[in-house]
């Protein structure tokens, strides 16, 4: 009989916690979990699912436009009710917190509602009670985090934009990362008049320049107002809603103002400090191969250490965790490169592997394969929306080292080509597939000259 009353203590229920709790408990480990908030932690709650689903309810915009081309006269203009999409979203948060709990039942895992505190190696307080475990996992995940101005408490984050009482007619949100571009496009296209503030010179830092600036000229189009190079000043309350005062000197009144400006690992009262727990720079919990934090009985995973912040890197992670602590044999450690992601702005962006300049800097000489053309079914619908592929190809080896797509369902699209760039596929084989006609995904296959070397 083990000397602790648990194998594994997860602290905190999101995606790479839920994870790594039922994969160990599948192996017969007794795993117990402490969650204060919310089932599914950001992704579920405050995160992908219901950015997702409002991002569905913005896509309509451009579909009643569209329509006409094609024959469809709407009876009258289409209305949009807030309340209805708001608290539709509330209804299916509701039923997959359920689905989380019985999962987590299913596979008998204890789940303590409650926070827990971390009080040494191998004890945890929470509720009440101090239970003792054989391993502690810190999956509690990230927080959004504003820089500090006049006016800062006047702002929304990606925890509070969701649930908003009334549709703020003018929006504003600060940032120039997947957030900002994500919901700038949303309330964009649920009607808001929305301004993007972005201190730098342009958006979505890190990803491909072509990506950016085309990016930027799609959404400028669909009517996003774009101030780069600028930084709110203050936020003051007015009579009817907030001005912001920017860098640049302009003033605007909005209804309201999300800063979407990063988000921190949300370790605050958790007591990890009075254990030294090692940190980086940026106060993210440092782990080895084997999700160890420097007290090697305390764990840790997703966006509290110092990988990306994505759901589907923290549920590897979970995996990889469970194997390496409850497995048979030791796991290959995760690879990092490669991942594929989309930003859900409108059009999407998707991308996998090396952006053109990070290529250019591993490689001695690369080839760029790239297409901008008016996706077929905007021949008819009169909309103006183009769309951006783009292949990275590592000249010496013809191994495709990067993918890039702004366009329709550019999520679903990259997903298939992010197998063949993680595969380490070459040119030639890209050429090699036969194409699906007709499609947009096709040009993946048939751009044959490159564009620039
Ligand atoms: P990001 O880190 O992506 O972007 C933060 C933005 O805020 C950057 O543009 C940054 O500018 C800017 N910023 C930082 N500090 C300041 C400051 N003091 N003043 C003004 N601007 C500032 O964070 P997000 O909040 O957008 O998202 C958090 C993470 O969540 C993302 O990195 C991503 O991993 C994940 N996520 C993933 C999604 C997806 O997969 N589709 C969707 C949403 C989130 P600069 O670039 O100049 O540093």
């Amino acid at each position: 009989m083990s000397e602790y009353d648990y194998d594994l203590f997860v602290i905190g229920a999101g995606s790479g916690g839920v994870r790594a709790a039922r994969t160990a408990a599948a192996t017969g480990a007794r795993v117990a979990v402490a969650e204060d908030r919310y089932l599914g932690g950001t992704c579920v709650n405050v995160g992908c699912v219901p950015k997702k689903l409002y991002s569905y309810a913005a896509h309509f915009h451009d579909s009643f436009e569209d329509a006409g081309g094609f024959g469809w006269s709407l009876p009258a203009a289409p209305q949009f009710d807030w309340a209805t999409l708001r608290d539709n979203k509330i209804g299916e948060i509701k039923r997959l917190n359920g689905i989380y709990n019985r999962l987590l039942d299913n596979a008998d895992v204890r789940l303590i509602n409650g926070r827990a505190t971390v009080l040494d190696a191998h004890h945890v307080s929470v509720g009440g009670e101090t239970v003792s475990a054989a391993k502690i996992l810190v999956a509690v995940g990230g927080w959004p985090w504003v820089p500090d101005f006049p006016g800062k408490e006047l702002t929304l984050d990606s925890n509070r934009v969701f649930d908003l009482d009334e549709f703020p007619e003018r929006f504003m949100v600060l940032g120039g990362g997947y957030i900002a571009v994500e919901f700038a496009s949303i309330f964009n296209g649920l009607g808001s008049d929305t301004h993007l503030i972005y201190r730098g010179d342009l958006f979505l830092r890190g990803f491909d320049q072509e990506v950016r600036e085309f990016t930027r000229d799609e959404m400028d189009k669909k009517g996003v107002n774009l101030h780069f190079d600028t930084n709110i000043e203050c936020i003051e309350k007015v009579e009817g809603g907030l001005r912001v005062t920017l860098t640049s000197g302009e003033t605007r009144e909005v209804d309201a103002v999300l800063a979407a400006t990063g988000r921190r690992p949300n370790l605050e009262g958790l007591g990890l400090d009075r254990l030294d727990v090692a940190t980086s720079g940026d106060g993210k919990l440092k782990i080895n191969e084997r999700f160890e934090t420097s007290v090697p009985s305390i764990l840790a995973l997703g966006d509290v250490t110092d990988g990306p912040e994505l759901t589907p890197v923290a549920l590897e992670e979970a995996m990889s965790l469970v194997a390496h602590h409850f497995g048979e044999t030791t796991p290959e450690p995760l690879d990092y490169e490669r991942i594929a992601t989309a930003v859900f702005c409108h059009p999407n962006i998707g991308t996998v592997g090396l952006s053109e300049e990070a290529a250019r800097q591993r490689f001695d000489a690369i080839r760029v394969y790239s297409a901008d053309f008016r996706p077929m079914k905007h021949t008819l619908s009169g909309s103006s929306e183009r769309c951006l592929m783009k292949l990275i190809v590592d000249d010496e080896s013809d191994v495709v080292v990067g993918a890039h797509l702004v366009g329709d369902e550019a999520g679903e699209i990259i997903q298939g080509i992010a197998i063949a760039v993680r595969a380490g596929l070459t040119k030639a084989q890209f050429d090699q597939t036969v194409g699906i006609h007709p499609t947009g995904a096709e040009e993946f296959v048939t751009m044959r000259t490159p564009t620039r070397r």
